[in-house]
């Protein structure tokens, strides 16, 4: 009883993920590690396309089996050593160590291709498709706090729903995060 309580305080319940508190354990581990070896660390964060509109056109139900597609999909386009999370509702993070950003993003097209080839079937039998949008971010050696990771990351797929959604931001010009006129 006492190791399920322990797993429940690290998993996310619908998905089996690690949930948040577990990320940011694993984060603190992780970008100690790369510090002290001097190797990279890669952030993608990923959030589904118009899921509301899922949830609102086929219900609830339906929505959470597309979160555990998701999540089935972020867990078969990684390897054991990453760290795959459900941020919360529909975002989700991999946490890649040793890995820089021309991997990452072949690892942000990996899952992209698993999404895309996923497929639901609705209340109507008809099939329901995914797209994701991503943002990459690199650890660099002057972040203190996770944060600093998630917020490089998060605006790159700031970046990546702003230019109509269904890709993958890996690094934005200053230009691009200028408000739009
Ligand atoms: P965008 O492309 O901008 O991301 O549009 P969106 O509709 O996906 O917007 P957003 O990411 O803000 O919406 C997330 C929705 O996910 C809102 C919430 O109702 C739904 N949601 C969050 N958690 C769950 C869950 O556990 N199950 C289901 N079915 N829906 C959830
Ligand atoms: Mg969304």
């Amino acid at each position: 009883a006492n190791k399920q309580l322990e797993a429940l305080a690290h998993t996310d319940p619908l998905t089996g993920l690690a949930n948040r508190r577990q990320l940011l354990t694993d984060a603190r581990t992780l970008m100690a590690l790369s510090r002290r070896s001097n190797s990279p660390l890669s952030l993608i964060v990923c959030d589904i396309d118009s899921f509301k509109q899922v949830n609102d056109t086929h219900g609830h139900e339906l929505g959470d089996r597309a979160i555990c597609l998701v999540a089935d999909c972020m867990r078969k386009a990684v390897r054991e050593i990453d760290v795959v999370a459900r941020f919360g509702g529909d975002e989700f993070v991999l946490l890649l160590p040793g890995i820089g950003s021309r991997e990452a993003q072949i690892v942000a097209h990996r899952l992209n291709e698993l999404v895309r080839t996923a497929t639901i079937t609705d209340e109507k039998g008809q099939q329901l498709k995914l797209t994701l949008s991503c943002g990459i971010g690199q650890w660099q050696k002057e972040d203190s706090r996770f944060e600093d990771l998630f917020l490089r990351a998060d605006r790159n797929l700031y970046a990546a729903k702003n230019s109509g959604r269904n890709q993958t931001v890996a690094n934005i010009s200053p230009a691009a995060l200028q408000p739009s006129p």
